[in-house]
């Protein structure tokens, strides 16, 4: 009789501490439903590989999204009214799009999803945050919008709204002890997002310590360095190499670069399956993942005033060291004297 065979690594795993969790995730922030699309490119992991047990240790993972499920309407809300009662299980609770301040208008409503069976007027996106946040076990906002507030929360917008943890509270945690986790980006870097949901699905499961998050609530390990630190143009910064027209290979800061103080990880991992990556393939940073977006940010395409100086204080510097690395470079690319075909031994050596 053959034996089973069950791969060794499943063998010697731990299994989860839950069996089943759900994805809840509302795109009835104001957002574009950007970040939704965005993640359907991840493959560090994917949201295929993740929703299909290919990723061992994983609970078995549900996914209700609305624009990705195939569910609609009642067959689709009947999932929020079930973790509402409390009657799904385990569920991270995802808010995608920034959160409006529905106490600020006499009538009507921003945002909302469903609607109330008891009363017939829809479920305001604030009303589900209240009702699901406090049942969730892990609460995640994806995007800018929803991190932080991004485009619609910019100067002179009307709803006044703003991203999650200003909503519910910088310091606050999850009925299992977590954070709010944030990972922005407008849209969100793909596998950014699906990195984090697997740490925290492992988290969930039992098979991961307590998630590493800086003071803006972002994983360290994704958003600890800027832009600038990864960029494959920064040699030409630090030479005072700078384009002033697109379509250059040189340093961007003059054309609005604001990569030296933006934290961000894509150009070292690219936007899709390691391609791309903003100021790599041409395009300025616009600090599209920072708390200050965009107002901070603008006007884009004008030089970022900090920029100035630093390219000033660089320009004497730089100038002289491509000057010397020229002249080292030259030396470099011309072979030894000794490697000739004369009938002669000129390479030093003595019998
Ligand atoms: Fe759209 Fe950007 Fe907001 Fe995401 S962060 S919902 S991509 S506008
Ligand atoms: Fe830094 Fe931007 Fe220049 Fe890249 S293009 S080296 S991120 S300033
Ligand atoms: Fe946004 Fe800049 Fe990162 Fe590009 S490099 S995703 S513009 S923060």
């Amino acid at each position: 009789m053959v034996a089973a065979t069950v791969p060794y690594g499943r063998k010697t795993q731990h299994s989860p501490a839950v069996k089943e969790v759900h994805v809840l995730w509302i795109t009835a922030g104001l957002g574009c439903d950007g970040d939704t699309v965005s993640i359907t490119a991840a493959t560090q992991p994917s949201i295929e590989d993740v929703l299909r047990g290919a990723i061992p240790g994983l609970p078995k993972v549900y996914l209700h999204n609305p624009v990705l499920a195939y569910e609609n309407g009642d067959e689709f809300m009947k999932y929020w009214y079930l973790a509402d009662d409390g009657r799904l299980g385990a569920f991270v609770l995802v808010v995608e799009g920034s959160i409006p301040n529905e106490k600020i208008h006499r009538e009507g409503y921003w945002a909302a999803l469903g609607t109330d069976q008891r009363t017939g007027q829809p479920i305001t996106t604030c009303e589900w945050i209240d009702r699901l946040a406090p049942k969730a076990v892990a609460v995640v906002a994806i995007g800018t919008c929803a991190t932080y507030g991004g485009i619609h929360a910019m100067e002179g917008n009307p709803t006044g709204c703003m991203g999650l943890p200003d909503y519910l509270g910088w310091d606050w945690k999850s009925k299992a002890g977590l954070p709010i986790v944030c990972v922005p980006g407008c849209p969100v870097q793909p596998d950014n997002f699906m990195e984090t949901l697997l740490y925290l699905l492992y988290q969930v499961a039992g098979l991961a310590p307590m998630i590493p998050l800086d003071d803006c609530l972002r994983p360290t390990w994704l958003f600890g360095k800027t832009v600038h630190d990864g960029c494959d143009r920064a040699g030409y910064y630090e030479q005072a190499d700078f384009a002033h027209e697109y379509g250059s290979p040189k340093c961007l800061v003059k054309l609005g670069c604001w990569g030296p103080v933006v934290n961000c990880n894509v150009p070292k991992r690219g936007w899709m399956a390691g391609i791309g990556g903003c100021p790599n393939v041409g395009g300025i940073c616009i600090g599209c993942t920072m708390p200050g977006f965009p107002d901070k940010f603008m006007p884009f395409m004008d030089e970022p005033p900090g920029a100035r100086l630093s390219s000033v204080a660089i320009g004497f510097y730089g100038r002289v060291i491509r000057k010397l690395r020229g002249w080292t470079m030259d030396t470099a690319n011309k072979e030894p004297k000794w490697r000739h075909r004369r009938p002669e031994l000129t390479t030093g050596y003595h019998p």
